[in-house]
């Protein structure tokens, strides 16, 4: 008995030198060899593959910029908005991206009624007298058909989104542009900010950082700026102070990661909203429990893209939000996980894609 005991243990041993060695040989193989950056998993299992060609209810886009550079492209990004079901959509005016706000305006003037028009503050002079002079500016560019103000932009280093002027060192509690805010809700102009970036863009670029791939491309470096939650609380800050101004914070507040911090905000705010805008990727990893946020505060969620103008980008985010499709990849948006959909209930998605845009930009008027 004893000695058969034996032969047994002296077996597995030897079966698991013999795995121990083909581990060895792995050394050098696929897995030290392959970069994540070259990572480009192919899905195989048999499950449904959505395609939603249309959005199932008609769309107000409140995210996008001037992304047209001509009139054939302002009319071919119509024809396409009216293949996917768009009925307009929100260009807002930025500092990295196209035309000074008169200019735009002007070139998207024969096609005024797709689109809507946003314009930043004015911080070339931040004086006292200049901040009154751009509150003038702003009730001219309303005049002009500016129905908000975005997209400001803050990640750290102050609202450097902002045209004309440098709004570097200017946060959205800054009590200099208070008059501006105070302003743009005596204007019943919505205010869009984009505040911090994706969490992961804060943390250590190691082997722990879950979203690494698209850190790569967005990290951000607080040594001399102001960190995630410092930011966070600027705009806290804001909310807190003009309960008159509405504030739609532009990708989910960046705060995807971390669902009841953002339902926290948005309990005590009854002025905030969020957008979803360039953050399905960031929401659709974690599919059951963005579905229950969107449901839960489907009152304060807005549509948007912020991502070009191609039909295949709306269709992607339609079919994360309408579809109940699993384990699907979309490298584009610059993460390494697979995706899944929300399959949202169908009034929840009529609030998102219109309805609560709709009651923002009509009844606060
Ligand atoms: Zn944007």
């Amino acid at each position: 008995m004893k000695k058969s005991l034996f032969s047994i243990i002296a077996f597995v041993a030897l079966v698991m030198t013999a795995c121990n060695g083909q581990k060895a040989e792995e050394t050098g193989g696929p897995a030290d060899k392959i970069l994540l950056k070259d990572f480009a998993p192919v899905v195989v299992n048999n499950l449904p593959v959505t395609y939603v060609e249309r959005a199932k209810y008609d769309i107000i886009d409140m995210h996008a910029h001037d992304y047209a550079a001509t009139e054939e492209e302002i009319a071919q990004w119509c024809k396409t908005m009216d293949e996917v079901g768009v009925l307009n959509t929100a260009v807002m005016h930025c500092s990295w991206i196209g035309r000074p706000f008169e200019e735009y305006v002007a070139a998207y003037d024969a096609h005024k009624d797709r689109f809507r028009f946003w314009c930043c503050f004015d911080y070339t002079d931040m004086s006292e007298e200049g901040i009154q002079k751009a509150c003038e500016t702003l009730e001219r560019y309303h005049e002009m058909g500016a129905i908000g103000v975005g997209e400001l932009g803050d990640k750290g280093e102050g609202d450097t989104y902002a045209r004309p002027g440098d709004g570097t060192g200017i946060h959205i509690d800054d009590p200099r542009i208070q008059p501006l805010i105070a302003k743009a809700g005596e204007l019943k102009m919505p205010i869009s900010i984009h505040i911090a970036e994706p969490y992961w863009m804060y943390l250590p670029m190691d082997e722990t950082n879950d979203g690494l791939l698209n850190a790569v491309v967005w990290h951000v470096d607080t040594t001399n700026c102001l960190g995630y939650n410092a930011l966070v609380q600027t705009f806290e800050n804001a909310l807190r102070e003009n309960p008159n101004t509405i504030f739609i914070a532009c990708h989910y507040l960046n705060m995807s990661h971390d669902w009841p911090r953002l339902g926290a905000l948005l309990d005590k705010y009854p002025n905030m909203y969020v957008d979803i805008a360039a953050r399905v990727a960031e929401s659709a990893h974690t599919p059951r429990a963005t579905r229950e946020f969107l449901i839960k505060y489907q009152d304060r969620v807005l549509f948007g893209t912020d991502n070009g103008m191609s039909p295949e980008m709306y269709r992607t985010i339609f079919r994360v939000l309408e579809s109940n499709d699993e384990h699907f990849y979309c490298p584009e948006l610059g993460y390494h996980w697979a995706l899944s959909g929300f399959n949202l209930p169908d009034e929840v998605l009529k609030k998102i894609y219109h309805d609560n845009a709709e009651r923002i930009l009509t009844e606060y008027k």
